[in-house]
């Protein structure tokens, strides 16, 4: 699944993110993870596709620590995460409902994780106004978020992360509510953030042709398990199973 075709070692080098075996069995017995596996390589756009309830959101949330998992390793940086609390775990996490504090004004919500660690005030002042500039909401930080659109939430939303410089940044269907203009707008600004910073993404989306748009590495998910992992090239041209045949052909 590795870009790398060199040894295992120089393979497994320069993968960010490992997931080992990865299971996710909830109270109610659902299976919603059945022992996956797969890695990213630092710095990549690492996109996981597949069907409503094929256990996306649960592998996020598995990662970054807000779901327990029942079993399997996660390593990140070469460090097994796998039991360290979120806060611990250098992940940022952006959902499709934004999640931002409604009484917080824009600066005051990209500030909020730094001031939870005890970042110092000059520290804090000088991140976010970094940040909001860079997504474009500095005219706008003192705003609260009833007076932003979308587009803007879904900004202040990937600020908040940002700020906290995550080596790992993951995204669940972040575009998910947008018409289609919006979304390929915002899918520019993804593109441009991932290219100006040193993170690794991993988004989640059920839309396969977005996935064709972002993605480094393709990761395709059906019924708690992994059909196939490689290039949007590998996927598209050499699917590994009818599933996905069917799934990235869908709609092209
Ligand atoms: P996706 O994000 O791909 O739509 P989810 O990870 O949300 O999938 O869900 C995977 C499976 O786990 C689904 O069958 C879903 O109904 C089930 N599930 C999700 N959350 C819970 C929960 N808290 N308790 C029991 N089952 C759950
Ligand atoms: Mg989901």
């Amino acid at each position: 699944m590795s870009k790398t075709n060199a040894t295992t070692g120089d393979a497994r080098r320069d993968a960010v993110l490992d997931v080992s075996e990865l299971t996710k069995i909830y109270p109610d017995g659902t299976l919603a993870v059945d022992g996956i596996s797969f890695d990213v390589q630092a710095g990549d756009f690492c996109v996981i596709i597949g069907p409503s309830g094929c256990g996306k959101s649960t592998t996020l949330h598995s990662l970054v620590g807000t779901i327990e998992a029942t079993d399997g390793t996660i390593t990140l940086d070469g460090a097994d995460i796998t039991d360290a609390p979120t806060y611990e775990r250098d992940i940022g996490l952006v959902f499709q409902d934004f999640q931002l504090f409604p009484h917080l004004s824009v600066a005051e919500n990209a500030a909020y994780g730094l001031e939870r660690i005890g970042a110092e005030d000059d520290e804090i002042e000088e991140r976010v106004d970094d940040v909001l500039e860079m997504m474009n909401l500095a005219d706008l930080a003192d705003r609260q978020p009833t007076e932003l659109s979308a587009g803007q939430k879904q900004r202040v939303a990937l600020s908040r992360s940002l700020v906290l410089e995550p080596t790992l940044l993951l995204l669940d269907e972040p575009l998910g509510d947008m018409d289609y203009k919006l979304q390929k707008q915002m899918e520019r600004e993804l593109l441009r953030i991932h290219h100006e910073l040193d993170i690794t993404f991993v988004y989640v989306t059920h839309d396969q042709v977005q996935a064709m748009r972002l993605a480094d590495q393709i990761v395709v998910m059906n019924d708690g398990q992994i059909e196939q992992s490689g290039s949007v090239d590998e996927v598209y041209n050499s699917p590994a199973t009818a599933f996905v045949s069917t799934f990235v052909g869908d709609s092209n």
